[in-house]
């Protein structure tokens, strides 16, 4: 006959594991429901460092206690509190009076939930009770949540996985072999940068002065351009898909995986891309510039983000919202290293398409119109449309100086494609919010390209973003796209 020890009851089997499971549940699940947006490296880390947390939690309960069925189920009731705290401190954060600091508003949020926690962990450890069976529901409960969650994720993966193999069997349009010359091509994907006749209409701004001087240097300079799109991905989709964006498919999918840098890719071109943000880098790419703000603080990453403030640590993300306006100069350098960083990209050898989405005039304004860093205070601010102007102009002067950089130093002359990915959209942001700007105000876009060789008199004046890579393709590779209807 075998004796269980009273050590071991109700802990075969590793009934004693839910805890752990249960503390990357909060990771999966926010994962899931973000899924386009996240990488999948964020949510390995995020899960080590979860995992993590809940052994330094075991570790303690060893302390206490040698038992481990009660060890596990401490150790849930602290995982549950830890996860949790966040939700909970939403829920009762208008209800607490007013103090003059985030550590004093959590400490007093904290005394209800930490006085139950607390009590509850004292009746574990000293109860005479094993627990097995509450530990067993525990472990079936939390097997199925994450079961739940993990059969979403594979849904989803396997769903596009699937269709990667059916666009590949299907073979996307291929460039004819002909083959005139290979210019290296830019495209610059400008954020929320007005056309030029919303800017007179909106801001009462002329800048009929940057117009012309492009047209001097021999661009394409559209009027009355427009895009199908108000927001930035599925406008990204579709200028790099040839005007082909699916509403029904991930947009975030339909940029790292575009036709164009593909079609590029198959002629013998480098793909260069300068990214904004790490859910839309281009799967081509052979390199890439890219300026983390997450190195800056992990609070700049959505999802990391998002996970410290369901937990209790969601006072550090709160204290540093405190300070988020010193970060103003982080803003600053993710642009400004764009424009420190293409002039040596054009020296490289080519064919090269050097994609580049700078995220400006888009807010932050952390530029004035001569490029100084403004008030720190206003860099969301859209109450005062001068906050945007200043940036709109000082953007536009520096892509002034970069086209003709390029220009000057590229070793053939290039193709250069610039257009905005809509217009300005202002914002409803309490505190910051603009005049209410229309749908078609929003989908006017600025739309310039330099096509060498090519008569810009049989261009449509019109020409949308949609059809700028079926013109270029057309007019350098010999290709024939016909042209879509300019919206
Ligand atoms: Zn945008």
């Amino acid at each position: 006959m075998q004796i269980t020890s009273p050590k071991n009851r109700g802990a075969g089997r590793g009934w004693w594991t839910y805890p752990f499971l249960f503390s990357i549940y909060p990771v999966l699940h926010l994962y899931l429901r973000n899924i386009r947006e996240v990488q999948l490296t964020q949510v390995i880390w995020a899960a080590v460092v979860s995992l993590a947390i809940a052994g330094a939690g075991w570790f303690m309960t060893g302390i206490f206690s040698s038992h481990r069925s009660k060890r596990s189920l401490a150790l849930f009731s602290f995982m549950t509190l830890f996860y949790f705290y966040g939700l909970y401190y939403d829920q009762i954060a208008g209800w607490l009076p007013f103090v003059s600091h985030p550590m004093r508003a959590h400490l007093l949020a904290f005394v209800p939930p930490g006085v139950i926690w607390l009590a509850l962990t004292i009746l574990i450890f000293k109860s005479k009770r094993s627990f097995s069976v509450l530990n067993r529901v525990l472990q079936t409960a939390v097997w199925l949540l994450l079961a739940w969650n993990i059969g979403g994720i594979t849904m989803h993966h396997a769903g596009q996985s699937f269709d990667h193999w059916r666009e590949s069997r299907s073979g996307i349009q291929r460039l004819p072999a002909l083959q005139t010359r290979t210019p290296d091509i830019y495209c610059f994907v400008l954020d929320e940068f007005a056309a030029p006749e919303s800017v007179r209409r909106l801001f009462g701004y002329d800048n009929s002065a940057f117009v012309a001087s492009l047209r001097r240097q021999g661009f394409f300079v559209a009027q009355q351009s427009r895009s199908l799109y108000t927001l930035t991905e599925p406008a990204i989709a579709a200028i790099l898909n040839l005007g082909e964006f699916s509403a029904v498919k991930d947009p975030f999918l339909q940029v790292r995986r575009n036709a164009v840098a593909s079609l590029l890719k198959n002629r013998g071109y480098r793909i260069i891309d300068f990214a904004c943000q790490r859910s839309l880098f281009l799967e081509a790419a052979d390199q890439r510039f890219y300026y983390p703000l997450a190195h800056a603080s992990i609070f700049f990453d959505g999802f990391y983000r998002a996970l410290f403030e369901r937990s209790l640590l969601r006072v550090l993300s709160d204290l540093w919202q405190l300070n988020k306006t010193d970060l103003s100069l982080f803003y600053r350098e993710r642009i400004l290293q764009v424009f420190k960083e293409l002039p040596a990209v054009v020296k490289t050898p080519g064919p090269k398409l050097v994609f580049v989405h700078l995220f400006s005039p888009h807010e932050p304004f952390v530029f004035d119109a001569q490029g100084k860093l403004g008030d720190p205070l206003h860099i969301w601010d859209h109450a005062d449309p001068a906050h945007y102007l200043g940036q709109y102009i000082y953007i536009s002067r520096r892509l002034l100086q970069t086209m003709a950089m390029i220009l000057a130093n590229s070793p053939a002359a290039p193709v250069i494609i610039m257009q905005s990915d809509h217009g300005y959209r202002g914002s409803r942001r309490r505190g910051n919010e603009s005049q209410p700007v229309s749908r078609a105000e929003i989908i006017l876009v600025f739309n310039a390209l330099y096509l060498p060789g090519v008569p810009l008199a049989g261009i449509a004046p019109s020409l949308s973003p949609l059809n700028n890579f079926r013109l270029v393709f057309n007019s350098y590779f010999g290709s024939q796209y016909p042209l879509l209807q300019n919206p």
